[in-house]
């Protein structure tokens, strides 16, 4: 590490299963490419999902990245200036962050059931994994406005219709989403008093310092939502990289709950930590 370097950047993982090859390349590449700037890199525990993460997860998940040969200067156990960097522990800085957003009327209240929101979708939506939050549900502009606290209902970001949002990304270059079309308003709170992803991941990568994140292409509408986040709390957002998903031999992307290709197996199967990192899955550019 080189102490005037600025590059800062993070490994983020959920810990919600066991980490899997997926997870490992995007990893790796953030530890590369931190290593490579001479930088720092953040090792922040995303366990904000009280129903499905579980300790014995996040302690495999430190396990298994050491196996594979990274290591990280700041999170859990390296102290730094952040800590605590489980962000269970951190709801009183989100809580910060929506009462900014909230100032600013940036979000609304949004008291409707899953059911209402199906309703209001009409079926032509049907195949598309993700449906648009229906423009009908949301209340007149101002809802919400100077609210004190969230309450037991969820919140959501007015997106701004028809904004086209473009970012440079380090691995695919040009990416560009239009709001209201590719991507609708989103959950920032949730009525069981936390965080969404959205919300969270903004505030940590800000409070940070991060000036790179490395993710999973499956982020990439994710990072355009995150992007109008920065952009109403007007701070500067970091620089985006996305790496290719890993499939398995079928062509389907690899998830948690498919433990074949789970670094414990591969571990537990005799694989070397060198094996992993020398298959050709980790040896492209990002
Ligand atoms: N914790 C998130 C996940 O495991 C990734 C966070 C991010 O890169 O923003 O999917």
């Amino acid at each position: 590490m080189n102490p005037i370097s600025p590059y800062r950047g993070r490994l983020a993982p959920t810990p919600t299963g066991y980490l899997h090859l997926g997870h490992a390349r995007t990893f790796w590449s953030a530890y590369e490419r931190a290593r490579q700037a001479g930088g720092t890199l953040v090792l922040r525990d995303e366990d904000l999902d009280r129903d499905r993460c579980r300790p014995e997860y996040a302690a495999a998940m430190i396990e298994d990245l050491a196996w594979l040969g990274l290591s990280w200067q700041e999170g859990p156990d390296c102290g730094g200036p952040f800590a605590p960097y489980r962000q269970s522990e951190r709801i009183d800085w989100y809580l910060e962050i929506w009462r900014r957003l909230a100032a600013r009327g940036a979000m609304y209240p949004s008291p409707h059931s899953r059911k209402d929101v199906q309703l209001a979708v009409n079926a032509p939506q049907e195949g598309d994994s993700e449906s648009l939050f229906p423009v009908a549900l949301r209340p007149p502009s101002g809802t919400g406005q100077g609210a004190l606290e969230p309450g037991p209902v969820n919140w959501r970001f007015r997106v701004p219709d028809g904004l086209e949002v473009i970012f440079e990304d380090g691995a695919l270059g040009s990416i560009r989403s239009i709001a209201g079309q590719d991507f609708g308003d989103f959950l920032v709170w949730r009525k069981d008093g936390l965080p969404a992803y959205e919300l969270a991941v903004v505030a940590d990568d800000h409070a940070m310092q991060i000036t790179e994140v490395v993710r999973g292409a499956d982020l990439l509408t994710s990072t355009a939502r995150q992007l109008l986040l920065y952009a109403a709390l007007r701070w500067n957002p970091p620089q985006f990289v996305h790496c290719p998903l890993v499939r398995d031999a079928q062509g389907v992307r690899l998830a948690k709950r498919t433990h074949a290709l789970a670094l414990r197996t591969l571990k537990e199967q005799g694989r070397t930590p060198e094996e992993i990192r020398n298959s050709p899955l980790f040896q492209s550019e990002i």
